[in-house]
């Protein structure tokens, strides 16, 4: 019997349509080749849905993913749709509705690819940001009027339990990894949200046998991951620090353009969502220049969820391969459309073993 999963994709904006139109092409001729068989149901859920009924997603669209394998999605967002539209009214429930609480955001100088800062020939890090509390939350208003008066007021919210369980998962990951953790704070600016963060996360750190925290305040951070980015190999972020921190991470390593993420929901009671980093790009939408690297590594770290490893595996060799032989998008400098970049990664999948 054949392995098959069933996956809903949401190409959603932008250059979201684009790049998802590449993975689903990939992964397909990777099952024809590995011997699985992938289902995609194809979702519409996107900023023309939402003009045309007001809404990001039906009504019972959490319901509609949730007999699914998973979730693969390329971006939502458009000018003219506020954004607090399409990140709460799609992205967000999507991740808090499954409990998708571990935010996976691996990044390597990919071979072919020359990164940002000059002079740096390898790097490997991994930020593990929690992803369903922290920073983003809806707690909070405007209040009072006037230029002397008014004000915003906008609450983090941290638990013991949501701290907890990213520290751990990024604490078992490290112990694979160098067996050292970063943890990104802010404890002598934040006074209350992040002192906790900091004293949960060592508590749980020192459960794990073989690993270290060294807690390091997100200013000096930032300026680490610029100045000696293969100093820093595994990272535990709340919502909002690792959000930032991974974009800064994927620049350094040549473009937003190449970052994969995994919202996860590690236990597997429910559906875990494939994503690249990027947004939609409305730049450069409908120009066919868009970078789908990000997309295919997000396709392969789904595989590997999967339990399609082989078929991983091949997905990154050929996007890595196709870049090593100087076929790259203008994002990283070189000169190959969407298109045609694609078609150099689905030859190398095609290429015999
Ligand atoms: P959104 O509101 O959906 O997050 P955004 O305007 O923030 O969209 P991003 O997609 O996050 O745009 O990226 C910022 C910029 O980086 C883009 O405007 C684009 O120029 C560039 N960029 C992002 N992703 C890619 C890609 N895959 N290929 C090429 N360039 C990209
Ligand atoms: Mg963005």
């Amino acid at each position: 019997m054949t392995r098959t999963y069933v996956i809903d994709s949401i190409p959603g904006d932008g250059i979201g349509v684009d790049v998802t139109d590449v993975a689903m092409q990939c992964v397909d001729a990777l099952a024809e080749r590995h011997g699985f068989t992938v289902q995609w149901r194809i979702r519409d859920w996107n900023s023309d849905l939402y003009r045309k009924t007001g809404r990001m997603m039906p009504v019972d669209g959490i319901e509609q993913l949730s007999d699914g394998d998973g979730i693969y999605l390329g971006a939502v967002g458009t000018p003219d749709v506020p954004d607090d539209v399409t990140l709460w009214g799609l992205l967000i429930p999507i991740r808090r509705e499954f409990d998708q609480y571990i935010n996976l955001r691996p990044m390597r100088l990919l071979s072919g690819v020359v990164g940002a800062m000059p002079g740096i020939e390898e790097l490997d890090i991994v930020v593990v940001r929690e992803n369903v509390e922290g920073e983003y939350s809806q707690i909070g208003g405007r209040f009072g009027s006037g230029t002397d008066g008014e004000f915003a007021v906008q609450e983090s919210v941290f638990t013991r339990k949501g701290v907890a369980r990213a520290a751990r998962y990024a604490a078992d990951l490290a112990a694979e990894r160098d067996g050292r953790l970063v943890s990104a704070t802010k404890s002598n600016g934040i006074i209350h949200t992040m002192p906790f963060w900091d004293e949960v996360v060592a508590e749980t750190v020192k459960e794990v046998p073989g690993v270290v925290v060294d807690k390091v305040l997100i200013d000096a951070l930032a300026a680490r991951l610029v100045m000696k980015p293969t100093s820093v190999r595994t990272i535990v972020a709340s919502n909002l620090f690792g959000d930032i921190l991974s974009d800064l991470v994927a620049g350094v390593a040549g473009s937003i353009g190449i970052a994969p993420s995994a919202n996860l929901n590690p236990e597997r009671r429910y559906p875990s969502m494939f994503e690249p980093v990027h947004g939609s790009a409305p730049d450069i939408a409908g120009k066919g220049i868009a970078n789908p690297v990000g997309a295919l590594w997000a396709a392969a770290m789904m595989l590997d969820h999967l339990g399609e490893k082989d078929a991983s595996k091949s997905l990154t060799s050929a996007f890595e391969a196709a870049l090593a032989d100087g076929i790259a998008t203008s994002d990283l400098k070189g000169s190959a459309t969407t298109a045609e970049y694609a078609a150099e990664v689905l030859s190398r999948l095609k290429e015999p073993a």
